[in-house]
Formats: C-alpha cells, sequence, structure tokens
C-alpha cells in the first residue's frame, strides 16, 4: 500500500499537527495469512471488504503514516469471523504494549471476559441491520450489558440503524448501567453532517457515559458539531482500519449514504463507478481523510487558541486513554 504524493502531503501535515501519542479506537485484526489480497470479492456491503489483516500489517502503516509518532491501537477482530480471533487479540496486548484488546462476540461472551479485555464488541447481523423493529438490546443481550455494567467496561455499539432510530433505548441504557462507557461507533452511523444531528446531540449530552467514534467519519462538518454540542470529552479517534485503508468517496443512494471505492462492489452501479474511476486519481486514503477532518473541526471551532491542543489531545489520546486504560 503505497503512499502517492498527495497521501504523503497530508501525512507530514498530519505528524506536524497531532498529539505525541495517538490512540486509535477501532482497529480490526486478524491472525490469519491467507488471503494476502486484502479485499473480499463477494462483499455485498462495505463492511465486509476485508477479509484478513495481522498487527504487523498495521504496524507498518503506522511506521509509514506516523513516523515517529507513538501509534496506540484499540484492537479487536472482525466481524463474523472466527471469534478464536480474541485469542490472538489477547495476544498481542501481552506482546505488544500499544495494543488494546476488545472482545469480540457473537453470543453471550464468555465469563471474565473483563478481566482480560478493556471493552466489548458485539455486531448486529444482516437481519438485525434490515429490519426496523431492531433493538440495541437485540445485539448486546442483558447479560452482556450486565457483565460490562459490573466490570465498567466500555461497549463499542455499532447500531442495527441509526442513532436517530435507537436514541430512546439507548438513553435508557446508559441511564441503567452507569458501569458502561457506551461508545456509539461511526457516530452512531451517520456520515455526513445533518441539522437535525444538533438535537440528537443535544439530548445525548447529560448521558455522560455515552460517547462518539470517529469510525469512516470524514466529514468535519459533523465532527465540528459534535465537538461545539458535547465538548471534547465525548469523541474518540478511531479509524476502523483496515477498512479505512482504502481511496474511496462517500456519495448518497436511496437516501442513505454509501461509500464508493476503487472495487466495483455489487452495490455499486456501473455508470456511478464508471465516474468514481475518473476522479478516483485524486483520492486520498479514507485514513488520512478522518484524521484532516478531526484536525479541521478542531481548528474551525477553537480557532488558533491554545484550546485546539487540549482538544486535540482529547481526541486523539486522553478520552480512549481514560475509558480503555484506566482499568485496573
Ligand atoms: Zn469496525
Amino acid at each position: 500500500m503505497g503512499l502517492n504524493e498527495k497521501e504523503k502531503e497530508t501525512a507530514r501535515m498530519i505528524r506536524s499537527q497531532m498529539p505525541h501519542i495517538i490512540i486509535d479506537s477501532h482497529v480490526h485484526c486478524s491472525p490469519k495469512k491467507r488471503g494476502q489480497a486484502l479485499i473480499n470479492e463477494a462483499a455485498s456491503i462495505p463492511g465486509n471488504m476485508f477479509n484478513f489483516f495481522p498487527w504487523g500489517k498495521h504496524r507498518s502503516f503506522f511506521r509509514r503514516v506516523f513516523c515517529d509518532l507513538q501509534y496506540i491501537a484499540t484492537t479487536l477482530g472482525f466481524p463474523g469471523k472466527d471469534e478464536s480471533n480474541n485469542a490472538y487479540i489477547l495476544h498481542l496486548s501481552r506482546t505488544y504494549k500499544n495494543c488494546i484488546p476488545i472482545f469480540l462476540s457473537s453470543n453471550l461472551p464468555e465469563k471474565g471476559w473483563g478481566r482480560l479485555f478493556a471493552g466489548l464488541k458485539m455486531y448486529p447481523s444482516s437481519r438485525q441491520k434490515s429490519s426496523a423493529e431492531s433493538k440495541i438490546s437485540d445485539v448486546f443481550p442483558e447479560g452482556a450489558l450486565k457483565s460490562a455494567d459490573r466490570s465498567k467496561r466500555a461497549i463499542i455499539l455499532h447500531l442495527p440503524r441509526d442513532i436517530f432510530s435507537h436514541i430512546e433505548e439507548l438513553l435508557a441504557l446508559a441511564a441503567k448501567y452507569p458501569g458502561i462507557s457506551f461508545i456509539i461507533a461511526h457516530m452512531g452511523n451517520i456520515y455526513k453532517d445533518r441539522k437535525d444531528m444538533g438535537d440528537i446531540l443535544g439530548t445525548i449530552k447529560p448521558a455522560k457515559n455515552i460517547l462518539f467514534d470517529t469510525a469512516m467519519i470524514t466529514d468535519a462538518q459533523l465532527i465540528g458539531r459534535t465537538i461545539a454540542k458535547l465538548g471534547c470529552g465525548r469523541l474518540l479517534f478511531g479509524s476502523d482500519a483496515p477498512f479505512s485503508y482504502i481511496r474511496g468517496r462517500y456519495f448518497e443512494a436511496e437516501n442513505k449514504i454509501r461509500l464508493q471505492s476503487l472495487i466495483k462492489f455489487s452495490w455499486v452501479n456501473t455508470a456511478e463507478h464508471c465516474d468514481y474511476e475518473k476522479e478516483a486519481k485524486n483520492f486520498k486514503l479514507i485514513h488520512l481523510n478522518i484524521i484532516e477532518a478531526i484536525l479541521g473541526a478542531v481548528k474551525e471551532v477553537f480557532g488558533e487558541t491554545s484550546r485546539q491542543r487540549t482538544a486535540k489531545e482529547f481526541i486523539f489520546h486522553a478520552n480512549a486513554k481514560n475509558i480503555f486504560q484506566g482499568r485496573d
């Protein structure tokens, strides 16, 4: 994955503007060597694009882009994959101090996960994603929430639908389980800013144990709105690597924001793909776009003041440190 000239320039800018220690709160990792080609040709949704991605590949990416910055990653397996992945993630965290382990589970997590792992992630099934009736508690059953609450662990919450559909249940769960930090992945599956997001954020503000991650979010306006409403203590830098190591763009189709990349996935039509290819040479890795969007948003909200530096420190490091590393 060589960087092009534009990406190298962005990487230099990023290195000069980011804190010296970064925690990426959303990194997928897998031990499997097979499928060195990273793209899953049978993918039908963006999240299925990558098959396998061992830690060493992340490390070489971090080194190339961030050079001497210290890069810590909250690591978890891949959705729908063999959960022996958890053993690998645990092994990584014991071998590399820069690796914070998250437990991935599709059923009730095994007893004792909270002692070994810093957080829990469970995925909505495709059936849950497509049903308007799906609830958070279908993805995270009561037993899982209770154990996370008892051990005061974070859950990384990929909502079955979006934050607008789940707001009431989310607020109720956050009040019922004060020991859990609810980290809402992908800004609640809202990829482009919308005005009514301000109301949602206002409603969430008093619930201090609800936070957001920036996984695959490249919209500075949406991030800026979040910071302006919630302050800097409720947003965590997360990338969704290796998924974020693609070059692509977001577009709107059938009232949904979708991601388009160089691979012609089944959900991208031919005309749209041809348009994409014409412009693709100007695109940068989504990973860099996420970071640029955060830096841009912070600058926009705070201007050239010392608060800008503090805000970056919170979003890129301190918030995640409090949640994942402030453990006993
Ligand atoms: Zn993810």
